[in-house]
């Protein structure tokens, strides 16, 4: 397990954020650098089809010791940390027994602190590994990259332990909605796989949101302001009406849980035209439908209204809920709770309000749930992990692998 931290340790220095503005695949030159040395620890595992893609995607295979045929499985991880917080020059912190009460970040004024985070609170005697403020720490994801390497080498290390094929994937750009994107499936060879990229211990996630981009384009009459009478129609005003017909409790601070919502996440405005950009998230596919339907109505009424000027909808589908293509396979969820139970740990379902590399790939054919890290408030400089938690993750990957050559004997 020392070895479980020292990679971890070494994954942060690299600096791998990746960016949204790059076309290219991978988006930042620092993924692949990363990439090249992760292939050769994977060749120093001695682990087979070790490959790195032209597209910076690195696989890797742990053979069967079984005789008889066991499906084989995967983990997957990312290698590019969120464009929200820089990832250069992490300095990880770290606090052994924790005792509560605020931990100071570096040198400077951050804190973290259990009264901004009281999941803190659950964690005293854990050693806490943190940013030192200026960065985030880049658990997401490099602890699930550090927690699968650590587990294919006890595997291999302890043959006593029996297995199928294991298939490893390290991914680029999955924090700028690519990841999937150049993913290829038939070569990964796996019947399903997990994605190593939750937060706190125990959690296991396949449900995630059903999600469509919605831009209402309202389209006004400029004219000079002198001269403007019966003849200018301002599209901001088209704009902000069209904003007070949409349900006003039904947005993303006043929902949770299963519940969906629409969202005005931006706005360009202009007296000629005006541009709101919304998203609409709902866990039903059919909700998502009605969601859409009661958007293109609410045009239509707005239009119907309109003597001049002119309201269009462009909807356009991003994702889809993970959980229609999961559910069909349950064995790959009961897998996932009993080894975790095995290992101690509770599994915390839930469902994910956002999307995954792993919806994506589930809909490629490819069922993925998520399991934990071991990780908290990821894309940010108060971004953690304990180290008792990529323990906990270790230990139930090695107990997938042992539990599915068991099941299937
Ligand atoms: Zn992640």
């Amino acid at each position: 397990m020392d070895q479980l931290i020292e990679r971890f340790l070494r994954y942060v220095s690299f600096d791998t954020q990746s960016n949204p503005s790059v076309a290219h695949c991978p988006s930042t030159d620092g993924q692949t650098v990363l990439a090249e040395q992760l292939k050769k620890e994977l060749i120093e595992l001695e682990l087979c089809d070790v490959e790195l893609d032209e597209n910076g995607y690195l696989m890797a295979r742990l053979p069967s010791n079984v005789e008889h045929d066991v499906p084989s499985i995967g983990f997957i991880a990312h290698m590019d940390t969120a464009p929200d917080a820089s990832g250069k020059e992490v300095k990880p912190q770290i606090v052994e027994n924790y005792k509560g009460g605020d931990i100071a970040l570096g040198a400077g004024d951050e804190v973290l602190s259990p009264i901004q985070y009281p999941d803190l609170n659950k964690l005293h005697g854990h050693n806490i590994i943190t940013t030192d403020g200026t960065t985030l720490l880049g658990a997401d994801n490099k602890a699930g990259i550090a927690e699968i390497i650590t587990a294919i080498a006890y595997l291999k290390a302890n043959p006593e332990i029996k297995h199928g094929d294991i298939s490893i994937g390290f991914t680029p750009d999955e924090e700028i909605g690519r990841g999937a994107n150049l993913f290829n499936v038939e070569k990964f060879g796996a019947q399903w796989a997990y994605t190593i990229d939750g937060g706190p211990i125990g959690e296991l996630e396949y449900e995630n949101f059903n999600a469509t981009s919605a831009d209402v384009i309202c389209h006004g009459v400029n004219v000079h302001p002198g001269t403007a009478k019966d003849k200018m129609v301002n599209a901001m005003n088209i704009a902000a009406k069209f904003q007070l017909m949409m349900p006003a409790e039904e947005t993303p601070e006043c929902t949770e849980g299963y519940e969906g919502f629409y969202h005005l996440k931006s706005m360009e405005p202009a007296v000629a035209k005006t541009e709101l950009g919304y998203i609409i998230r709902d866990f039903d596919r059919e909700g998502l439908e009605h969601r859409k339907a009661f958007m293109q109505q609410k045009v239509d009424e707005l239009n119907s209204q309109l003597t001049k000027g002119r309201v269009e909808l462009i909807l356009e589908d991003c994702y889809f809920n993970m959980r229609e293509m999961v559910e069909p396979h349950p064995h790959v969820i009961e897998l996932a709770k009993e080894a975790m139970i095995a290992c101690d740990v509770k599994p915390d379902i839930k469902p994910i309000r956002g999307g995954t590399d792993g919806a994506r790939l589930s809909f490629m054919g490819l069922p993925c749930p998520n399991i934990f890290t071991g990780g908290y408030n990821f894309h940010g400089i108060h971004e953690f992990i304990t180290v008792e938690g990529m323990e906990q993750a270790v230990k139930v990957i090695v107990k997938l692998a042992e539990n599915t050559a068991v099941k299937y004997q």
